[in-house]
């Protein structure tokens, strides 16, 4: 993520890959920064090559550019930052790397916003591809991060592995009298995530399958409501034990 929310601590040190000795960023790092950046503004339209400057906080971020489009990650044209190809790919896999990691530390360490932000930026710059489509099974290939930002899918969602059992998994995968923990909902709208809080489905309510076809049932508590069956794929449980 940006220096904004990384929030680097004054006068400490930072190291590990992509800082040097003397705490500075290393262009690898610099680079990957960038293009997060721009990813992220680009999700809300074309960018401009002054609006970008102004946002990043990369402080070199004028000659980066420069040196991105030499080597061809990036166009400059008309005063407009689009991808290239390989601009693209590398960022798709960093926005990847962070939005993971944010369900990761948010879902399955239940880290609060505070501490998440920070370790997820640190940890976009580790995690290895291998690593990561673990760590996407692992979370049953979420759609999108706490933010509800599209996570960009990886290889491992293509092929949808089951090797190894997912721990949160979509409502639809319980079997039938199986209960489980909401975990976190993806709706299509924000009406409609209005309307399933109203009904207490919310992160951290436990539901109970009752009934698949022809509707979908869950039990809540004392509560028993029948819903459309998309629901099935809205709502991300952890399985109760
Ligand atoms: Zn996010
Ligand atoms: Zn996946």
């Amino acid at each position: 993520m940006n220096r904004a929310n990384e929030g680097p601590v004054p006068g400490r040190k930072r190291h590990g890959r992509g800082w040097n000795e003397a705490g500075e960023k290393s262009e690898s790092h610099q680079r990957e920064e960038i293009l997060e950046l721009l990813w992220t503004m680009r999700e809300k339209g074309p960018v401009s090559v002054e609006e970008f400057l102004q946002m990043t906080e990369e402080e070199e971020a004028d000659h980066i550019l420069r040196k991105m489009e030499r080597d061809e990650w990036i166009s400059l044209k008309e005063g407009q930052v689009a991808f290239l190809e390989e601009g693209e790919r590398r960022a798709e896999e960093i926005i990847r790397r962070h939005r993971l990691a944010e369900r990761l530390l948010s879902e399955v360490f239940e880290l609060e916003e505070k501490y998440m932000e920070p370790s997820a930026c640190q940890f976009e710059h580790i995690l290895n591809p291998q690593v990561l489509d673990s760590v996407c099974t692992f979370l049953g290939h979420p759609p999108t991060c706490p933010h509800g930002k599209p996570i960009p899918r990886g290889p491992c969602c293509a092929r949808f592995k089951r090797e190894m059992e997912p721990l949160v998994r979509p409502l639809a995968d319980l079997k039938l009298g199986e209960e489980g923990r909401i975990v976190f909902i993806t709706p299509r709208s924000r009406i409609r995530l209005e309307r399933l809080s109203s009904l207490g489905l919310i992160p951290g309510s436990v539901v109970r399958l009752a009934q698949k076809r022809p509707a979908f049932v869950l039990e809540i508590g004392e509560t028993t409501l029948a819903l459309d069956e998309d629901i099935g794929r809205e709502v991300y449980v952890k399985k109760n034990k």
